[in-house]
């Protein structure tokens, strides 16, 4: 019955009626009562605490004080009017402005009254006022203001989100304050729990109606932060829950080719081709892969390691285990670049060792790929590495076994899916992802994949060394930078370009090779550049000779960012380094610092930056780890702009925050992780509350964080 109750359409709420309806519905989506008690506060105030007005300054988010009001006076002319008023205590004076509502306002105060006045601080030439302050009569009707009694409630008042709309139709946080209150008055006194009552107990949750209830009126500060924790974590539990059933669906669904042996390609491999020992973190995660493989369910493992941690490796030598057990494997990368990249380097590591390599992109010759796809279906090759083009219908292997992505946000899911739909049984797939994510955020977007994380970097490197230099000193940088060339390095100096119609880019970056030639003259010095206007055969002949040695600094804009391996370019030059987002910062540092040679990141910047911009560029100065860089990264710009957030649910999270509530986070996971162990069909009765949520969810389809 509770849930009737929740369905009840929120017009029926007393103090709402159709017209307050139709503007929740429209400016928060709010149709009934769960989806109203569900709009939380973003904030608490506390109204025990009274301000004096020459305390008040512009950065205090909300104040309240205690005076007299007086000097009423409408100013303006008909349509820009706006009131006046002059609030007084023993301090000072604050001038309260209204611009809306100014007769009623006019008629309703009484000069010369004692009043409390809420409301937030603004400075305006050079004084403090308050635009559209809450006002209350200590005294009202003859008596004290009931209002101002607090007894024994909490102090703490909510505050919530609004929109200009919203208040222009009455409904302001303070009315909102109030049919919460309402709501909460009606609400039946018991409601079943949404969550599982052992872990509720185990846990030491709050429940969930004293939840709901303490969010909206907190009884004191401890019962405040009960509250949030319970809700916090049920919105985190249910997303998970959504997100690791999944993963039980399709284990138990997708059966995968069993790779029982390590057999004489990787043996070989290992003991005459492998030039150096693995990282520990290599072996731990290729045993990882070795168990997924020999599970008989379909892997679907993530690796993620920063920039040459040894990925490619690892994928090189699963791929050697599928051919032991004789099947074939692709690799797919996202460009024409990369995928001759993989192709020449697999080529090399497995020079000798009787394995037939073939690489397919969109540009393979009609003849040559028409061998190929043959060549394919015959079982003839064994390993394909290529771009989109392996997606394509016409591409039909023997048997695939693995299926290895690079780069992975640049493929969809969608996609993924058509390779795995190549072989009767679905090949294992293993996804590589370069672009370091904190863990909190993985366990979201990647929460339905295994993950694998390699946080060694091969040894023998030599960390990059990092500056920031403003561009008044170029000068400097470019006699550093001939240095670096006569001791026989190659130098990238990196343009940013936001968005290929970005004119004004392409013009800094041509501006910018043309200073660079005059300032590195032939025949001495050979510039190159690459950008994404120009044709494709010719940015690859650029690429081609700074690949060669041939040329010694290569201009371009970021299509060098991903995965290009050039062991002996050691400087990376990075142009208006303020303009880049941290993420892309460290994925340029990582093309150099490949070899064993000392390496350098110079970030050039204008005098002025932005607070954002700065910490940036001095995270980047101050370490070269890829997750704390990430961390930074979601801390600055919010989980929302990361990719694959959108799908992963972490967008409807309303009081859930991944980068703050990490601790709640894991402690969701692990809850819903032990639960599905046991019972992964959820057919326990104490998991019944948990079955019936999920049912619901899939005949409406509504996400479970959203579940009330
Ligand atoms: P990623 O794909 O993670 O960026 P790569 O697999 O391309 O990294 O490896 C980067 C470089 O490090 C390559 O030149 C590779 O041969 C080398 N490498 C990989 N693993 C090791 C190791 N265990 N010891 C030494 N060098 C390694
Ligand atoms: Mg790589």
């Amino acid at each position: 019955m509770a849930h009737d109750f929740f369905d009840t359409p929120i017009e029926f709420l007393k103090g709402v009626g159709p017209k307050k309806a139709e503007t929740l519905q429209k400016e928060l989506n709010i149709f009934t009562y769960g989806g109203f008690i569900r709009h939380y506060p973003f904030r608490y105030v506390d109204r025990s605490k009274f301000y004096k007005a020459n305390e008040i300054t512009e950065d205090i988010p909300y104040v309240q004080v205690r005076g007299i009001i007086g000097n009423v006076q409408v100013l303006g002319e008909k349509r820009a009017q706006r009131l006046t008023a002059l609030f007084k205590d023993s301090t000072g004076t604050i001038e309260l402005v209204w611009f809306k509502g100014t007769k009623w306002v006019r008629d309703s105060i009484k000069p010369g009254t004692e009043y409390i006045i809420f409301g937030k601080p603004n400075l305006f030439n050079g004084k403090i006022n308050i635009v559209h302050p809450e006002i209350e009569p200590v005294i009202k009707d003859g008596i004290t203001n009931p209002d101002q009694q607090l007894g024994n409630l909490s102090t703490l008042f909510p505050v919530y989100n609004t929109s200009e709309r919203m208040k222009a139709g009455f409904l302001d946080s303070k009315t909102i304050a109030k049919l919460q209150k309402t709501l909460i008055s009606i609400m039946p006194p018991i409601i079943p729990e949404v969550l599982p009552e052992n872990i509720v107990q185990d846990l030491k949750l709050m429940s969930g109606l004293e939840a709901l209830i303490n969010i909206h009126n907190p009884t004191s500060d401890k019962a405040l932060k009960n509250a949030e924790f319970r809700l916090k974590f049920e919105e985190l539990f249910f997303l998970q829950m959504e997100l690791l059933k999944i993963k039980v669906n399709r284990k138990e669904q997708n059966k995968g080719q069993i790779f029982a042996k390590i057999g004489d390609f990787f043996n070989n491999f290992y003991t005459t081709k492998l030039p150096f020992e693995l990282t520990n973190a290599q072996k731990k995660v290729l045993k990882e892969i070795r168990v997924d493989m020999g599970s008989g369910k379909q892997m679907n493992r993530l690796l993620q390691g920063d920039v040459g941690s040894g990925k490619t490796l690892v994928a090189l030598m699963s791929m050697l285990i599928a051919l032991d057990n004789g099947y074939q494997a692709c690799m797919m990368a996202p460009t024409e670049l990369l995928v001759t990249q993989h192709f020449n380097t697999i080529s090399k590591m497995l020079e000798g060792l009787g394995i037939k390599i073939e690489i397919l992109t969109g540009s393979s010759k009609t003849k040559k790929r028409r061998a190929i796809l043959e060549q394919l279906l015959s079982g003839e090759i064994h390993i394909v590495v290529g771009t989109h083009a392996l997606i394509e219908e016409s591409v039909q292997f023997k048997n695939l076994g693995l299926v290895v992505i690079d780069e992975q946000h640049r493929f969809g899911v969608e996609q993924r899916s058509k390779l795995w739909n190549k072989s009767a049984i679905f090949p294992h797939v293993l996804v590589m992802t370069a672009t370091p994510i904190p863990r909190t955020l993985a366990m979201t977007v990647y929460g339905d994949l295994d993950t694998s994380i390699i946080d060694e970097l091969p040894p023998g490197r030599t960390p990059v060394t990092t500056v920031h230099r403003f561009d008044s000193n170029r000068l400097r940088v470019f006699g550093f930078m001939k240095e670096q060339i006569l001791l026989g390095r190659q130098i990238y100096i990196v343009y940013p370009l936001i968005d290929e119609s970005e004119t004004l880019d392409y013009k800094d970056l041509m501006d910018g090779f043309e200073s660079i030639s005059r300032a590195f003259p032939m025949p001495e010095f050979q510039v190159s550049i690459v950008h994404g206007r120009m044709k494709a055969d010719v940015r690859d002949y650029e690429m081609q000779r700074f690949v060669k040695g041939e040329t010694h600094i290569m201009v371009a804009t970021t299509v060098i960012e991903v995965g290009v391996d050039i062991p002996n370019a050691s400087v990376m030059v990075i142009e208006s380094a303020e303009r880049f987002g941290l993420s892309q910062l460290h994925q340029l540092r990582g093309r150099v610092g490949r070899g064993a040679k000392q390496s350098y990141c110079i970030l050039m910047s204008s005098f002025k930056l932005s607070s954002d911009a700065k910490t940036r560029i001095e995270t980047m100065v101050r370490t070269t780890d890829g997750f704390e860089i990430a961390e930074i990264d979601m801390q600055l710009r919010g989980p929302g702009d990361i990719a694959g957030t959108a799908q992963s649910g972490i967008l409807n999270l309303r009081l859930a925050d991944i980068g703050k509530d990490a601790e709640i986070l894991k402690l969701a996971r692990v809850t819903a992780i032990k639960i599905l162990e046991e019972d992964p069909h959820l057919q326990a009765p104490i998991n019944k509350c948990l079955l019936d949520i999920y049912n619901a969810r899939k005949r409406v389809k509504t996400n479970w964080s959203r579940v009330s």
